[in-house]
């Protein structure tokens, strides 16, 4: 008998916006997804985001839309291209969370908070699979190569088959 082959286990540092969505899309790929944060939640400056009345896009033309990130437009182009502001909203509205678009053309969640939609998130997240680590802080690579994360039981070193950093600006 052939046992099928084990997924791979990508280890993603970071739950912010940035790190959730990147579990998102790997977890829908069927590959196994461990999230550590250093702090006791995620998603907490995503959260303060949503203190001032979080803003999640803008509804100008694409080109202009596009010219906002000035020297890299090029280069970001064609990331934007394959998921536009509309393709944010789609996303935003299918964890039931509706939208509109300010009167700056700035786009809100109905509710201008970030709290409903990071809750609806984590858990979509959590009911695909996704391993949720917090109090775990990546302390940098072992001389073996293998990931040294501190918790409150102490340091432990992991073996993912990939590991992608989503640090914020860290
Ligand atoms: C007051 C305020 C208002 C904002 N308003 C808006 C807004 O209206 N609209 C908008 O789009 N953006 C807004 N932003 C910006 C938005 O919050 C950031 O762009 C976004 O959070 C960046 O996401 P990220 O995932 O890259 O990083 P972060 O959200 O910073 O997440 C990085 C994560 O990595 C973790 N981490 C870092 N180092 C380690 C380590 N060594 N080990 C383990 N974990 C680690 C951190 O604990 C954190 O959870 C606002 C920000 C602030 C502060």
């Amino acid at each position: 008998m052939t046992l099928p082959a084990p997924s791979p286990r990508i280890a993603i540092i970071g739950g912010g916006p940035a790190g959730l969505m990147a579990a998102e899309v790997l977890s829908q790929a069927g590959i196994a997804v461990d999230l550590y944060d250093a702090m006791p939640s995620v998603g907490r400056k995503f959260l303060l985001a949503g203190v001032g009345g979080m803003n999640i896009t803008h509804a100008e033309a694409f080109p202009a839309f596009v010219e906002r990130y000035r020297e890299r437009a090029g280069e970001l182009r064609p990331w934007l291209e394959a998921f536009d502001p509309n393709a944010l909203r789609e996303w935003i509205h299918g964890l039931g969370i509706d939208t509109f678009v300010g009167s700056s053309g700035r786009v809100f969640p109905r509710d201008m908070k970030a709290a409903p939609l990071l809750r609806a998130w984590l858990k979509r997240l959590r009911d695909s699979g996704v391993q949720i680590h917090t109090r775990r802080r990546w302390l940098g690579w072992s001389e073996d190569g293998r990931l040294r994360v501190a918790g409150p039981e102490g340091e432990n070193l992991l073996a993912p088959d990939a590991t992608l950093l989503a640090l914020g600006g860290g």
